[in-house]
């Protein structure tokens, strides 16, 4: 909008009616004080001031505009007598365009320096857009680098504090941090600590994971540069995140030998008891036995013998647990792999089943038809297993169903029941060893072995296995083997 300043309502009016004409929104002020008032409130892209005007004049309204930071740059044009000074014109106006006409006004050139400083305040006002937004940029640029040191040193602060060996990493796998614990174990704050010679190629694990995206946990042995042993160390790396994007990894390398090594007495305690318990109780069953035989006549005695039995019977497989655990372990378990009838061996597990259990409906679906490579005692073992959790672990829902079924490479094998169930979030851990579900473990006697070995079983055997599982309605275990022999 152009502001015109006369004290003469006639003269506003022409200049009005010439610039309307031309399309150009005018305003109009009668005195200087108005002019200010409105230059004040209002925004407008230029000026036309009368120089002679009572009370303020033009030149005293123009040097109050530039002491206006939000008018300073609205160009002027000052309509003098001709017989003006230039000089005055410009007087007190320093910045901004500055135009004068002299009376009486020729149109052609009135229009023509208004289009000019029109043009020119147009320009220069997205000039000056253009450069506020550049301020909000740079500024916001700043504030994201400043808050991005800021979270880089207290990440540095943090990995300098902890206990650990630790360090940061690039994307492309270089070394950005190490803390000072690193130089214990690298000659250099670039190079990462010589791992053990039998251990995974630490660099290409960890390029593995970038590649991946994919956290990494990976037990590795170190040596402090001036030692002589090697420790076993876990090296944990999780990426760092900016909004949804890795920008590095974080890592640590936390020593863990003593608990290797604890774990190790323990494996190895646990070895030996079950070997050394296994013989003299193989002795006491087989005694057992003998007497159940002999007290058959006896009413007197039967009762205690069969309880006797009973109770040497869960010893004698608790220790087996451990022993085959122990094998696992040592890389011991062997397999007696040849064909055998699958359906044959399932019937009189099932018969055996429904004698030992009479209070159990023991339904059974299904049927292979087929002969099956494999170790049939230790599949033997797993069904077994799954059936006598089956058992334990539903006590009052006595239907129990167990299912067989083959397609064109695979047996599939399944056992539900109608018991206490597991939580979903338990079930990953169920096949862990020593793992009990929070439900299970103050209520029923066990140790967590028994899926444990089964999974070692199943493995062994090329094969799958998995749980459904809901709380209080009950749990399905299943496992799949394919059923000729397998070449790898
Ligand atoms: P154990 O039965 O000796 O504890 P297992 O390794 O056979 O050991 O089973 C591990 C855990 O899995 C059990 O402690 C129990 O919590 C859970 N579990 C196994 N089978 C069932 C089942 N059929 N129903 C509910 N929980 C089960």
């Amino acid at each position: 909008m152009i502001l015109i300043v006369d004290d003469k309502p006639e003269n506003i009016y022409s200049l009005k009616a010439l610039l309307t004409l031309h399309s150009f929104p005018v305003d109009s002020a009668l005195s200087g004080e108005e002019a200010l008032k409105k230059i004040l409130a209002h925004n407008y892209a230029l000026i036309i001031l009368d120089v002679q005007m009572p009370g303020m004049d033009g030149f005293e309204v123009a040097e109050s505009i530039s002491g206006y930071s939000k008018s300073k740059d609205i160009p002027i044009i000052f309509l003098t007598a001709a017989n003006t000074d230039k000089k005055y014109i410009t007087r007190g106006y320093s910045s901004g365009g500055v135009d004068y006409i002299t009376k009486p006004i020729d149109p052609d050139i009135l229009l023509l320096k208004v289009k000019t400083l029109y043009r020119l305040y147009e320009q220069s006002r997205k000039l000056n857009e253009m450069h506020d937004s550049l301020v909000v940029e740079v500024e916001y640029r700043k504030k994201a680098e400043r808050e991005t040191s800021e979270k880089a040193a207290e990440l540095r602060s943090i990995l300098e504090s902890i206990p650990q060996i630790a360090f940061t990493i690039r994307n492309d796998g270089s070394l950005e941090f190490t803390n000072s614990r690193w130089l214990e174990y690298s000659t250099s704050p670039v190079q990462f600590p010589p791992t053990h010679e039998e251990d995974k190629d630490l660099q290409q694990e960890i390029r593995k994971a970038i590649t991946a995206d994919k956290p990494l946990e990976l037990e590795v042995r170190l040596k402090k540069i001036n030692g002589t042993d090697y420790r076993y160390h876990l090296l944990r790396l999780i990426p760092v995140s900016e909004n949804d994007t890795t920008v590095k990894w974080a890592g640590t390398f936390t020593d863990i030998e003593d608990q290797k090594q604890a774990s190790r007495r323990k494996d190895e305690f646990l070895s030996i008891a079950s070997h050394e318990l296994k013989t003299p109780l193989t002795s006491i069953k087989a005694y057992v036995q003998l007497l159940e035989r002999e007290s058959k006549d006896n009413p007197q005695f039967k009762p205690y013998v069969e309880r006797t039995l009973t109770q040497v019977t869960k010893l004698n497989s608790l220790i087996t647990d451990l022993l085959d655990i122990s094998k696992i372990q040592s890389g011991k378990l062997e397999f007696n792999k040849k064909e055998f009838d699958f359906d044959a061996m399932l019937s009189s597990l099932l018969e055996m089943t429904r004698q030992n259990h009479p209070d159990y409906s023991l339904e059974y679906r299904g049927g292979t038809g087929l002969q099956v490579y494999g170790d049939e005692i230790r599949l033997e073992q797993v069904i077994t297993n799954f059936i006598s959790n089956a058992i334990k672990y539903s006590p009052k829902a006595k239907k129990i169903i167990v299912e067989t079924k083959a397609d064109s490479g695979h047996v599939h094998f399944s056992v539900t029941d109608f018991g206490i169930g597991i939580p979903k979030e338990e079930h990953k851990n169920l096949f862990r060893k020593f793992y009990r579900a929070s439900g299970a473990a103050p209520h029923f006697q066990g140790m967590g072995l028994g899926l444990f070995i089964c999974s070692e079983i199943i493995q062994r055997h090329h094969g799958s296995f998995g749980v459904d599982s809901e709380p209080h309605k009950g749990s399905t275990f299943f496992f799949t083997i394919p059923f000729n022999k397998q070449t790898s």
